[in-house]
């Protein structure tokens, strides 16, 4: 399974690197990321936070509360408006950064397969996935 992860936003000012094996590899449907991704999905790797090392003054993050009153961080370049990684504020996740693939440089995101699919209550009927070996009406806990 790959291991090292890099990746930069669009205008290339923030950059990060991230040596590990990933927790996690999944297609989120939930609204917010719709929002934020202008899109009907995001993909996102789930990695040790303490492993995750962005560089970038231009690191921004803005901070969303979800129906179950915790604190999503979505964190993007503020000069070009590429999301690059989100975490949750909770006891599940608080270990967690979670990089939106789109982002990836290497490897590509065409050799990224995810593992499961989240918030599926807000799935496009159209965004077929693949055989994922979960599926989730909202988070699994
Ligand atoms: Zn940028
Ligand atoms: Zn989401």
């Amino acid at each position: 399974m790959e291991n090292h992860f890099k990746g930069s936003c669009l205008c290339g000012k923030v950059t990060y690197d991230c040596n590990a094996e990933p927790l996690v590899k999944a297609v989120c449907h939930c609204t917010d990321c719709q929002k934020h991704t202008s899109s009907a999905f995001s993909v996102v790797i789930g990695v040790p936070k303490i492993k995750f090392k962005v560089k970038g003054d231009t690191v921004k993050n803005i901070p969303i509360t979800t129906e179950t009153g915790n604190t999503k961080r979505y964190s993007f370049c503020s000069e070009c408006g590429s999301h690059i990684f989100s975490n949750i504020e909770h006891e599940n996740y608080n270990e967690i950064t979670f990089i939106k693939a789109g982002s990836l440089d290497q490897p590509a995101l065409t050799d990224i397969t995810p593992d499961i699919e989240v918030f599926t209550e807000s799935k496009v009927a159209w965004a077929n996935c693949g055989n994922l070996s979960g599926s989730f009406l909202k988070n699994p806990e």
